[in-house]
């Protein structure tokens, strides 16, 4: 057993050797390489010669644009409160599909505690990617208040189901599990709800939850408090006369 130990010793000293072997050449040739970059990069000892930018000779890939023009009205404008930071076309979350009529809006939670509309925004920019599902809403509210606006006015946004195509529609953050939303968020799509009621001329019965398009417990807060739910619509004729 002891001779047989060390002849296995023997044989795994002379494995060790190649490997320490092949592993100095390697070390060797990465440190030659080292040097040969840090020269390629150093360039002339003037000291005031500025690094050389890297310069992309392709032309930026153009934003694929919507084949047909929209079918609704669409304010030349936007106001300075909302920000806009489009999704990028694609059949998961902007199919670039004109709306048929804007009659009312639609209002969501984003049913993600905590989340931010920029994260919620970038959220259904990535099903392009992922291809998992299929979401999106025309305007994103965030937890300070922020407006995004990721589906342009006037193209259809995947949210409210049969009411896409006639609807636009709107997610709004919360802070947490009980789906109500905080003061700035709710001031918020008080402010955004009434500056579309007033382009499009909407009385507040063409405000809705999603749960008036499909049952679906959305946005959760106003659905299980109804007498909230009115409480907004009234908020939104209050806001009108301020
Ligand atoms: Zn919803």
């Amino acid at each position: 057993m002891r001779y047989r130990g060390s002849a296995h010793k023997y044989g795994g000293s002379l494995r060790w050797n190649r490997v320490l072997l092949a592993g100095g050449l390697s070390l060797a040739l990465l440190a030659l390489m080292m040097v040969l970059l840090a020269r390629g990069q150093a360039g002339p000892a003037t000291g005031d010669t500025p690094t050389p930018q890297l310069t992309f000779t392709a032309e930026p890939t153009p934003m694929p644009q919507p084949t047909e023009p929209p079918r609704v009205y669409v304010p030349d404008e936007l106001p300075d409160w909302i920000e806009e930071d489009l999704l990028p076309i694609n059949e998961w979350s902007r199919p670039g599909t004109p709306m048929e009529a804007m009659t009312g809006i639609v209002v969501h939670y984003v049913g993600n505690p905590g989340t931010t509309a920029k994260q919620n925004r970038n959220y259904f920019a990535w099903l392009a990617e992922d291809h998992t599902t299929s979401a999106s809403s025309n305007f994103i509210i965030g937890l300070e208040g922020e407006i995004i606006l990721c589906v342009p006015i006037g193209e259809v946004a995947y949210c409210s189901k049969d009411r896409n195509i006639d609807t636009l529609s709107i997610e709004v953050c919360h802070p947490d599990e009980s789906g109500k939303f905080n003061q700035a968020s709710y001031d918020s799509l008080i402010k955004l709800v009434n500056w579309l009621r007033n382009i499009y001329d909407l009385d507040t019965d063409a405000v809705i939850r999603h749960y008036d398009v499909t049952g679906k417990e959305c946005p959760r807060y106003f659905v299980k408090h109804p007498e909230a739910w009115d409480t907004f619509l009234e908020d939104l004729k209050k806001a009108e006369t301020e």
